[in-house]
């Protein structure tokens, strides 16, 4: 096995949610440091996306063989994001793996470039390993047991998000459509999109929200990230109005009341893609993101913590 040697040497924890279903938790949910689900029926299991490095994803498949010794057939990656998808290769013998079209194109796009933010994390011997399977709106699993829907409800953190929702459980895997304790993050999405995306989830009325990132929780975490969507469009709103750029919106507002999030310099990249719609920029159109990250590291002072 690849011998782990970063800052943070602590794998995820699994809780039970209902029936045969599970949450895997990586703390403290900052960068790349993502949660999963796993889901458990007669017919096999399903995992709820994977994990950024050969170490977190060999982890969490233990943590899978730990609730249950059937194979997993599914692999469901909420969207194309690195920490969510690297660790794909660790299921390819066994699962097929399903994406949103949009996530599926943007992670053959992408490639492993996420590594080059953090050339320092142990990444170990990743691979590409791209889904079998797409959809484009909603597609019901390949019955395994418990009743698994995939939606997708248009361009939120990503073009390409795709909640899974168990309805007889009322859980919700919502990917990074919600953070918790962690910054939001629509740098590569939409504010307005991400905003309505929320409502959707909530009427759903989940009992559990688990979130790309951070502590599981209840439908408060929707809310309170819309609290902080709605704080940085107006930020935006009034920086747009009168020629302020995000950086400098940024330093002179500061995190202000959501200080006490992790990965707090996500603001500015919050703002170059709010201040851009607000210019009539459409939803998830492309900007330069690794410019913006680079304006993110300036605010930090420094590169952000990769927990991974
Ligand atoms: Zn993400």
């Amino acid at each position: 096995m690849t011998e782990h040697t970063a800052a943070s040497p602590f794998p995820g924890e699994v809780a039970q949610l209902g029936e045969g279903v599970y949450a895997y938790v990586q703390a403290d949910g900052g960068w790349c440091l993502n949660n999963a689900g796993i889901v458990v029926g007669d017919g096999g299991t399903v995992l709820v996306d994977t994990a950024a490095t050969e170490w977190r994803a060999r982890m969490l498949h233990e943590a899978v063989r730990t609730v249950s010794r059937r194979p997993v057939a599914f692999v469901v990656n909420t969207h194309s994001h690195g920490d969510h998808t690297f660790g794909n290769a660790e299921f390819a013998g066994e699962a097929t793996v399903i994406a949103h079209e949009r996530a599926a194109a943007d992670m053959a796009a992408h490639g492993l470039a996420l590594t080059g933010l953090w050339p320092d994390v142990a990444w170990g011997n990743i691979r590409l390993r791209l889904p079998d399977l797409t959809f484009s709106a909603r597609m019901a699993l390949p019955s395994i047991g418990p009743r698994i829907e995939l939606l997708h409800f248009g361009p939120g953190h990503t073009a390409g998000d795709t909640v899974v929702w168990l309805p007889d459980q009322r859980v919700l895997f919502t990917g990074d459509l919600v953070f918790s304790g962690v910054t939001p993050f629509i740098l590569m999405g939409s504010l307005s999109g991400t905003l309505r995306l929320l409502d959707r989830l909530r009427a759903l009325e989940p009992l559990h929200v688990v979130p790309g990132h951070g502590p599981v929780g209840g439908p408060e975490l929707l809310d309170l990230d819309a609290g902080y969507l709605r704080w940085i469009r107006g930020l935006a709103r009034s920086a747009v109005a009168e020629g302020v750029t995000p950086l400098d919106v940024a330093r002179s507002v500061g995190t202000g009341p959501y200080s006490r999030l992790l990965d707090s310099e996500r603001l500015v990249g919050n703002l170059i893609r709010a201040c851009a719609e607000e210019r009539g920029l459409a939803p998830a159109a492309p900007l330069d993101v690794r410019a913006a990250f680079e304006e993110m590291v300036t605010f930090n002072g420094g590169l952000p913590r990769c927990g991974a």
